[in-house]
């Protein structure tokens, strides 16, 4: 990459047709730390044209192959740890270490996973014991888009590159134009890993533009998106005419069940693991749900856990919270936290405001809310900034209608030591994952959501079908 104007298109870094230039906005200074070129349909079409192109021979290459340029990509992205921490840490505002830890080591580990995954998938098998002769084959899908938002950039942008590429198809990538220097960075690993032209493409922009141009063309065959529901639901409308697949990753609303008989640490478990990333994640558990025998001691330890949280700058070292992303995010979160109040709910933590000591930066005030019920806007509504709100039920039951009793149905969490409840309650909730007492999911664990939170399943091998068509041949011998 010569320059950040560029896109990376059938193995080459090219200029955009028309230059529209956008700034990206550090959110710690409010000032630009770069600027990069919105595309459009012309780039769009250029990019999708070498996907196409290379599409048949690397539909056909062996599986290992892939697997080793895949392997190749790996040891860039190990090699170029501290650039993509740094990049990351820039565009979107998170914390340098925890950049560095987290979010760097979340995209290692889904490609590692994908390469893993692969080896053992199995592309050709029979239909059953009883029909040897029915042969079921997994093919790639063809072409797939590829939209991914700021929040966590190389783990949303890992979860579809490593996928796409191990299950053999060819792609064009649009991150977000909040956070797009981590993508470009990725795009020179893939360059040098030394891809086919054309498997990986990379075309910047914004939805309105590079996204309705990708999810409409009649020669993309899947998008996969993740961002909000507003945007998801555009994208699917305008894939209607081309018939394609559409995998969604939408928003969550997370209802963290703290049973009375919860393990100690349950209740700062569930304010950190809001917290994380600023709140800005779509699993956060952002509305917690205490048994009503224990709600007023979790309201004090989460008090008293929220007083002690930090906001600093996204380039100092250390464990505190950073700014959120933009000014927009900034002000819809300063608006729910009104909301909050003017609505009657116990402000316990935090508040409206830009955080105490910072004049300039999207800093916003680690905030906890008590007394909420769950027709409040706060409850219902994505936050997707450090505010956690909670909230009291009678008995499991009563759990369970409150944990469902929203449009999401992303991730819920559970806090029991009953191991017997912990399984009716899972059961019983309407969400693509459960998380039960801190114990974080595996490796390669399907991620993705029901209701307004999505179709799809990303990582390990539901992350691969997502990329495959099942393909029936019958008289095989
Ligand atoms: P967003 O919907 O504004 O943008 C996401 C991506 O879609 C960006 O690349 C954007 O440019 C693009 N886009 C916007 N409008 C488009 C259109 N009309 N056509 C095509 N593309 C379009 O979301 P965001 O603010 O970047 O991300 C935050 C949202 O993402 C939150 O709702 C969060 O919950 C969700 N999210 C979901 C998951 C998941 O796996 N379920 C993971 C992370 C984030």
């Amino acid at each position: 990459m010569q320059n950040t104007r560029q896109f990376y298109i059938n193995g080459e870094w090219v200029e955009p047709h028309e230059p529209r230039d956008h700034n990206v906005i550090n959110p710690t200074t409010e000032m630009p730390c770069t600027a990069i070129s919105l595309g459009g349909a012309k780039d769009v079409n250029d990019a999708v044209a070498a996907a196409r192109a290379a599409f048949p021979a690397w539909k056909d290459t062996p599986g290992e192959e892939r697997i080793a340029a895949l392997e190749r990509l790996i040891k860039n992205y190990e090699e170029g740890a501290d650039s993509m921490a740094n990049a990351m840490s820039l565009e979107m505002g998170t914390p340098i270490d925890f950049s560095r830890n987290v979010h760097f080591m979340a995209g290692l580990g889904h490609l590692r996973n994908f390469a893993k995954v692969a080896r053992e998938f199995t592309f050709e098998e029979p239909l059953s014991e009883d029909s040897p002769d029915s042969w079921i084959i997994y093919e790639p899908v063809g072409v797939a888009a590829l939209i991914t938002p700021w929040n966590w950039p190389m783990n949303q942008v890992m979860l579809k590159v490593g996928a796409a590429i191990v299950s053999g198809c060819t792609m064009v990538l649009k991150p977000s134009e909040e956070s797009p220097l981590s993508a470009l960075i990725l795009a020179d690993m893939i360059d040098e890993a030394g891809f086919p032209p054309g498997v990986f493409n990379l075309v910047n922009g914004d939805g309105a533009s590079v996204g309705a141009a990708l999810s409409g063309h009649m020669d993309v065959d899947v998008v996969s998106f993740t961002g909000s529901g507003r945007a998801g639901k555009l994208v699917s409308a305008n894939a209607v005419e081309s018939l394609k697949r559409v995998h969604l990753e939408l928003g969550g609303k997370g209802a963290n069940l703290v049973f009375a008989d919860a393990d100690p640490d349950a209740v700062e478990r569930g304010v950190r693991q809001l917290m994380i990333n600023s709140g800005q994640s779509c699993i956060a558990p952002s509305r917690m749900v205490i048994e009503e025998s224990v709600y007023d001691e979790a309201v004090q330890t989460a008090e008293n856990v929220g007083q002690t949280l930090t906001v600093g700058a996204a380039g100092k070292h250390g464990p505190h919270l950073g700014p959120v992303v933009n000014k927009a995010q900034f002000e819809k979160i300063q608006s729910l936290i009104q909301k909050g109040i003017d609505e009657g709910a116990r402000l316990i933590v935090g508040g409206p405001g830009r955080s105490d000591s910072f004049n300039r930066g999207f800093f916003v005030r680690p905030t906890i809310f008590a007394d909420v019920t769950n027709d409040m806007t706060i409850a219902r509504e994505e936050i997707f900034g450090p505010v956690l709100v909670m909230m009291k039920f009678k008995d499991e039951e009563d759990a369970i209608r409150i944990a469902n009793d929203t449009e999401f149905g992303l991730m819920n969490y559970v806090q029991t030591q009953d191991d017997e409840k912990l399984k009716r309650v899972s059961r019983q909730l309407r969400s693509g994952m459960v998380e039960a007492n801190g114990v974080r999911r595996g490796a390669g664990a399907p991620f993705g959501g029901v209701k307004q939170s999505g179709n799809g399943r990303e990582g390990g091998k539901w992350g691969m079908e997502d990329f495959l068509e099942v393909k029936l041949v019958s008289g095989w011998k």
